[in-house]
C-alpha cells in the first residue's frame, strides 16, 4: 500500500521539525518519519538517570534557537517557556577566581574591570561593535551561501565597526583574538571556551569567530533552556507541526529513498511501507548516511560518491550526567551562579586538550563543557539538588591515550567509565566533595549516543566537522554547498548542510525554502495539484526544478 504527501521529512530533529513547520505553514501536506520512539533528535530529555531528575539526553542550551528561525515560530503558544540561569556562563580558574559572562553586559564588564583595569571598557567596545553588525552576521550565517542580502547589510555597516580591522578580528584564531583586545584572563578564556563548542582547533581561523559569536549571543539573547527539559522544545515544535495539519510518525525508520528519472519520488520504511512524496523529500539525515545509504550509489553521480569519500566527521563525544543531592560544592563559589560552565586551567590548557583530539589522542586533561541545569531551571530536580552534565570530545579513531594510557578508544563500558572518572576528577579539583554528592551517574559514550540518534555517528554531534575546509560551499562536500542534492526533489535538511551543527533550524529552513522554490518552477502553469493527501497518487507533469551542480 502506498500513501502520498506533498513532502516527506525524514527525521524529527530540530532541523526536520523546522522544515516541516515551514511547509505546513505554506499549505503543504507533510509527513515526518522518525526512527526513534520520540521526536527531537539531539533535543530530548529523559528521567533515566534518577526518577526525580530530568536530564537533557544531548543538547541543553539554546542561544542559536533564540537568535535563529526557531524564535520566529512563536513556540510559546505550544507550551514552550524559556528560562535563564542567573549568569550565562562561568569559567572557574584553579586560583579560585571566576570568569563570568552575565546576561547584563554592565555586570560582565564590571567583573572584568575588577580583575584587569581596561578590560571592562574593551568588553563594552566589543559589545557595541556587535550591536551594529551582529544581526546581519547571524543572518548571513543562517541563510544559504552566498548570503546576498545579509552580506550587503554587513558591507553597509562594516565601516562603522572598524572596517577591515573588524574582519581581521573575526578571522583571528580564538587563542589570539583575546590577546589582541584584552589584558586579563577572563575575557580571553570566555571567548576561547565558547569557541570550543565547535571542533575548530583554537589556533585556526574560524575559531575566533565562533568564540565571539557565542559570547555575544550570551550577551544579547543569553543561553536559554526550555523549562522542564530540552524535550519541551522538541514537543513544542512537533505540536506546531500537528496543529498545522502535519503528521509525525515515530518508531518509523526510513531505509531507502526511491529515485525515478533522477527525481526522489518515495521513501520506504523498515516495515516495508512505501510513502510517495509528491513534491519533495527532506532528509534530516547525516550526509554520510544519505549519499550511498538511503539513496543508492547507483542513483547518484559518480562524482558525488567520490566527493563523499573526503567527508570528515567531527570528533566523538563522551557525555556524563549526574544527579547530585546538593549543589556543586565549589571551593570558591562564583559571584553569580552560571548555567553553563567550562573546565580548563587556561586557554593554553584548553587548546592542548583540543589539539590532542585533533591528533587522534584521547585527552589526558579533557576540556569540559558543563551545565548546572537545576540552577538554570529549578523544575529539573527537587529543591536543593542539582541535575548536571558535562561532555567532552574524543577522537573518532584514537591512536593513543594522552592520559595514563589506560583508555583504549574502544568506548566499551570500561573505557567510558574510566574516561568519565577522568572528567569527574577535573570537577572534583574545583569542587572538593563533588563525588560524595552523586546519587546517580550515567555515561553516554560514542556508541550510546549513536544508538539514541543515528545522526550522531561515532558520537559526532555536528553532522561533520565545522572546520573551514568543510564549511560554506564545502559543506558537506565541494559542489553540494546548498540544500539541493544531485537528486531532484531531495533536499539535505540536517546539520551536515550549511550552516552546520547547533539548534538553530537553519538547515531545515533552507531545505524547505529550496523545496518550495523548485516546486514553484515545476508548478508553473498550474500543472501540479495544490495539495496531495494520503492515498491519492500524485500527478507530476510539469517542469522539474534544477538539480544541484554535482
Ligand atoms: C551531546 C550533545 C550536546 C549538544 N549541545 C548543544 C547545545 O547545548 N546547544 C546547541 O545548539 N546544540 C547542541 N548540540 C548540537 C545539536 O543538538 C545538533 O547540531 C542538532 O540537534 C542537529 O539537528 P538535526 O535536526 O540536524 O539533527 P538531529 O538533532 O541529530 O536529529 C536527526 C533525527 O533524524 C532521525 N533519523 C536519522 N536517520 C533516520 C532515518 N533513516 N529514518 C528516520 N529517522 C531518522 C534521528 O533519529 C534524529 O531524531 C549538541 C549535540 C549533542 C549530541
Amino acid at each position: 500500500m502506498s500513501t502520498t504527501y506533498d513532502a516527506v521529512v525524514i527525521g524529527a530533529g530540530p532541523n526536520g521539525l523546522v522544515a516541516a513547520n515551514h511547509l505546513v505553514d505554506t499549505g503543504w501536506s507533510v509527513l515526518v518519519l522518525e526512527a526513534q520512539p520520540d521526536v527531537g533528535g539531539a533535543v530530548r530529555s529523559d528521567g533515566d538517570v534518577h526518577p526525580e531528575f530530568v536530564h537533557d539526553t544531548f543538547s541543553a542550551f539554546y542561544p542559536l534557537a533564540a537568535a535563529g528561525h526557531i524564535e520566529a515560530l512563536e513556540l510559546e503558544r505550544f507550551g514552550l517557556t524559556w528560562v535563564h540561569a542567573p549568569a550565562v556562563l562561568g569559567h572557574p580558574f584553579p586560583d579560585g577566581q571566576w570568569a563570568i559572562l552575565h546576561r547584563d553586559r554592565a555586570v560582565t564588564a564590571a567583573l572584568m574591570e575588577q580583575q584587569h583595569p581596561g578590560d571592562g571598557e574593551a568588553w563594552h567596545r566589543l559589545c557595541d561593535q556587535w550591536d551594529r553588525i551582529g544581526d546581519e552576521l547571524i543572518g548571513a550565517l543562517l541563510t544559504p551561501f552566498p548570503p546576498v542580502r545579509h552580506g550587503l547589510g554587513m558591507l553597509a555597516r562594516l565601516r562603522s565597526v572598524g572596517g577591515l580591522d573588524f574582519v581581521k578580528t573575526m578571522l583571528t584564531p580564538a587563542t589570539e583574538v583575546g590577546w589582541s583586545r584584552f589584558d586579563g584572563a577572563s575575557p580571553r578564556t570566555l571567548i576561547a571556551g565558547n569557541a570550543g563548542h565547535a571542533d575548530i582547533p583554537l589556533n585556526a581561523p574560524g575559531s575566533g569567530l565562533m568564540g565571539i559569536l557565542m559570547s555575544m549571543l550570551g550577551q544579547t539573547v543569553g543561553f536559554p533552556v526550555p523549562q522542564g527539559g530540552a524535550g519541551m522544545l522538541a514537543q513544542a515544535l512537533a505540536a506546531r507541526v500537528r496543529a498545522g495539519g502535519g503528521e509525525i510518525r515515530c518508531s518509523t525508520e526510513v531505509t531507502g529513498i526511491e529515485v525515478s528519472g533522477g527525481r526522489a519520488v518515495a521513501v520506504r520504511t523498515k516495515d516495508g511501507e512505501r510513502i510517495t512524496a509528491g513534491r519533495a523529500v527532506l532528509a534530516d539525515v547525516i550526509a554520510s548516511r544519505l549519499y550511498g545509504g538511503l539513496v543508492a550509489a547507483d542513483d547518484l553521480p559518480a562524482r558525488t560518491m567520490r566527493s563523499m569519500g573526503s567527508f570528515q566527521l567531527d570528533p566523538g563525544t563522551v557525555k556524563v550526567d549526574w544527579a547530585l543531592d546538593g549543589p556543586v560544592p565549589w571551593a570558591s563559589p562564583p559571584p553569580h551562579a552560571p548555567g553553563t560552565f567550562h573546565v580548563a586551567d587556561s586557554v593554553e590548557d584548553m587548546a592542548e586538550a583540543l589539539a590532542q583530539v585533533n591528533a587522534r589522542s584521547i585527552p589526558g586533561r579533557p576540556f569540559l563543557l558543563a551545565g548546572q541545569m537545576t540552577t538554570t531551571d529549578p523544575t529539573r530536580s527537587p529543591a536543593g539538588t542539582e541535575s548536571m552534565w558535562a561532555y567532552t570530545h574524543v577522537p573518532q579513531h584514537a591512536t593513543r591515550d594522552a592520559g595514563d594510557g589506560g583508555i583504549r578508544g574502544e568506548w566499551d563500558e570500561t573505557d567510558c567509565e574510566r574516561f568519565a572518572d577522568r572528567m569527574q576528577e577535573r570537577i572534583e579539583r574545583l569542587a572538593p566533595g563533588f563525588g560524595s554528592r552523586i546519587l546517580a551517574r550515567r555515561v553516554l559514550g560514542p556508541r550510546e549516543l549513536e544508538a539514541r540518534n543515528a545522526n550522531l555517528v561515532g558520537g559526532a554531534i555536528n553532522g561533520g566537522t565545522s572546520q573551514l575546509h568543510q564549511e560554506l560551499i564545502f559543506r558537506p562536500v565541494p559542489g553540494l554547498g546548498r540544500a539541493e542534492t544531485p537528486v531532484r526533489g531531495l533536499y539535505l535538511a540536517s546539520a551536515s548542510a550549511h550552516p552546520g551543527g547547533g539548534v538553530h533550524g537553519a538547515a531545515g529552513m533552507n531545505a524547505a525554502r529550496a523545496a518550495r522554490a523548485h516546486d514553484r518552477v515545476r508548478t508553473a502553469g498550474g500543472l501540479l495539484p495544490r495539495r496531495t493527501h494520503g492515498g491519492a497518487p500524485s500527478s507530476v507533469r510539469a517542469l522539474d526544478g534544477p538539480p544541484a551542480g554535482v
